[in-house]
């Protein structure tokens, strides 16, 4: 039970499109950990915020997701836990106890009645995109080994120069796509952004493979091979490279292209395959937007968040050859271990505000 062992300090919530996701902090550093990341924050906090108004206490930020779609399994752990007894009060005046905690992201306003109802708690919105800039500025500066690249299978933490942080371009792979131009401490601007996203691939993917959960879809796409789905140079060109322009007989010319030549039904196909090309499609297509954007900006690091990229070597292999590619190797993509939870992250930052 973590109420005995470390007071909730406070908690922050991003809620969006698919995910809900919580971060809390406890005191105590051998605590209790929910969730599957952790960082210890009595570092983070001190440099972030100085001794100005919290002391460096020892403990952990914790990081719990739900699907919003099950947003009452959230009401009933912040419940359980009786996280919602340790936040922080606007207004201590006994009788009247005015529960205030951040929240982030569409949910913070479309379920913001209901947290008042289940649990008096009262959602102080903070708007989406300057958590989730907060947040990554936040986790790159302060966690050691946040970044890193992935390329030949091989993961490389990035280490991370506090004064040659900016500029840079932030992707988050969320239900939607935005691409974020950051050039300092709340200084952005959203540039670009693609609903062919997360959504896409969980939504698609369930029709197409009739699989039952996200985890199901993606595990499939570990097993699968796109070959037999898109149609690649080679099929087109009778297996020799088009080397006049670059191309060789492995790239794909065309998304699921192949799925037209054949007499085959959909059921006819390895619903592995289908899982791997679409996400072999989405992600290209994501790393081909975002490297047009920095080049649009001259930006030479790319970071990747959201939690459609799940740490998936396959995605991340993908995002990475696609900016690698297109760039010549001028831009680096690179991924954060918090990936999901930057605007979680960043509405926790700014409780203090
Ligand atoms: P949002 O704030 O829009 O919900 P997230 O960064 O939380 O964005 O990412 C949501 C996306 O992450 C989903 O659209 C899906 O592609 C992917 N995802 C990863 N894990 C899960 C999961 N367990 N359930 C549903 N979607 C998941």
């Amino acid at each position: 039970d973590p109420n005995q062992s470390g007071r909730v300090y406070h908690l922050a919530l991003d809620i969006g499109g698919s995910l809900a996701k919580l971060v809390y902090f406890t005191k105590k550093d051998d605590g209790y950990v929910h969730g599957e990341e952790r960082i210890s924050p009595q570092e983070a906090l001190a440099k972030s915020k100085g001794s100005r108004s919290y002391p460096v206490v020892k403990g952990r930020l914790n990081f719990m997701r739900f699907e919003t779609s099950k947003i009452n399994d959230l009401l009933e752990f912040i419940k359980s836990e009786k996280l919602h007894l340790g936040g922080s009060r606007q207004q201590d005046v006994p009788g009247n106890q005015n529960m205030f905690i951040k929240a982030t992201g569409g949910g913070a306003y479309k379920y913001a009645d209901l947290f008042k109802e289940r649990l008096g708690i009262s959602l102080d919105k903070e708007d989406e995109m300057d958590c989730l800039v907060a947040g990554a500025n936040f986790l790159l500066k302060v966690v050691p080994e946040e970044a890193f690249t992935y390329l030949d299978e091989q993961k490389q933490f990035v280490q991370i120069d506090h004064n040659d942080l900016y500029p840079y371009l932030l992707v988050n792979i969320g239900s939607g796509v935005s691409m974020i131009k950051v050039e300092g401490a709340g200084k952005f601007e959203r540039v670009s952004g693609t609903s062919i996203g997360g959504g896409t691939f969980w939504g698609l993917g369930r029709l197409l493979t009739k699989c039952k959960s996200f985890d199901e879809l993606l595990e499939m796409s570990y097993r699968g091979n796109n070959r037999v789905i898109d149609m690649l140079v080679g099929d087109i060109y009778g297996g020799t490279d088009y080397s006049k322009i670059g191309l060789a007989s492995t790239a794909i010319a065309s998304s699921f292209g192949k799925a037209i030549s054949d007499n085959k039904k959909i059921e006819d196909y390895n619903p592995e395959d289908i899982a791997r090309s679409l996400l072999r499609m989405i992600s290209n297509n994501i790393g081909q937007i975002s490297y047009l954007n920095a080049l649009r900006f001259g930006l030479k690091r790319i970071f990747f968040g959201g939690f459609f990229i799940r740490s998936h070597p396959f995605t991340m292999d993908t995002i990475s050859v696609a900016v690698n590619y297109w760039s010549k190797g001028e831009a680096k993509a690179m991924f954060l271990r918090h990936e999901g939870f930057l605007g979680a992250v960043g509405a926790f930052m700014s409780s203090d505000k």
